[in-house]
């Protein structure tokens, strides 16, 4: 069963086409990874798809509800959708745990002290149950990021989007990061995640989607897109970057 569903997405800024028809479909329990090079659209993807931008042309449709109907309320969208940046905007006055529980609070309205057991027992399950009472300034940026993950989960979202979440990171401490990632797949979770990471891209995705101009070059497995890609454009881009 398809979580997420786009047809046609076509997306401008100030006549500069950023989206120009771009179909993708996402099953449940499914990674897909975007590739591409820096402004073929794979951010403004995501943030469509968290209604956090309006689209020009095109549906969305998460389970089967078409969320792009601008009838639809965006907040009550957003409690789906778990998405984390590539900056990991923790608030800095505040600990670790009230991070976590802001959201559910102010989002779901839960009881507080629900909203932090359950933040607590998130934290733990990862291995910062130590960190839930520290400020973000005593973390390292693998551990922020985490949290910034933790964060998003705490919604229990049906998708997470996750945007370049390695990128500002110092390389030792992109792989904690991604082993998170990669529990979370374990768990099921259905995720898109645009990165420059190939290697993660080759060994979580189910499924790799090359970005070129706003459109959906080329996809398919991993192995194939990244090993056997048939798309000059594709070809070109890996030659590029590896
Ligand atoms: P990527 O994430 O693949 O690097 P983006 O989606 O961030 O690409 O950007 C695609 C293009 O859209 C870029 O040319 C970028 O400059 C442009 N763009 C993105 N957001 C905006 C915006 N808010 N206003 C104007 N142009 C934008
Ligand atoms: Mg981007």
């Amino acid at each position: 069963m398809a979580v997420l569903t786009c047809r046609g997405l076509r997306k401008e800024f100030g006549g500069q086409v950023v989206l120009d028809g771009l179909d993708l479909t996402v099953d449940e329990h499914q990674v897909v990874a975007l590739i591409g090079a820096s402004g073929s659209g794979k951010s403004t993807l995501l943030r469509c798809v968290n209604l956090l931008e309006e689209l020009d042309d095109g549906t969305i449709e998460l389970d089967g509800e078409e969320i792009s109907d601008p009838r639809v309320d965006p907040d009550r969208v957003r409690r789906r959708i778990g998405m984390v940046f590539q900056s990991y905007n923790l608030f800095p006055h505040l600990s670790v745990v009230e991070n976590v529980t802001l959201a559910p609070r102010r989002v779901h309205r839960r009881g507080q002290a629900e909203a932090e057991a359950q933040a607590r027992e998130l934290l733990d399950r990862v291995g910062l149950g130590a960190k839930a009472d520290a400020y973000p300034d005593r973390l390292s940026g693998g551990q922020q990021q985490r949290v910034a993950i933790v964060r998003a989960l705490a919604n229990s979202p049906r998708l997470m989007l996750l945007d370049e979440v390695t990128s500002a990171l110092d390389p030792e401490l992109v792989g904690e990061v991604l082993a998170m990632i990669r529990d979370l797949k374990a768990d099921g979770m259905t995720m898109v995640l645009a990165t420059h990471e190939m290697g993660f891209a080759r060994d979580v995705a189910d499924q790799v989607c090359f970005l070129d101009a706003g459109r959906v070059v080329e996809a398919g497995p991993p192995a194939r897109v990244l090993g056997e890609p048939t798309q000059p454009r594709t070809r070109q881009f890996l030659r590029r970057i590896i």
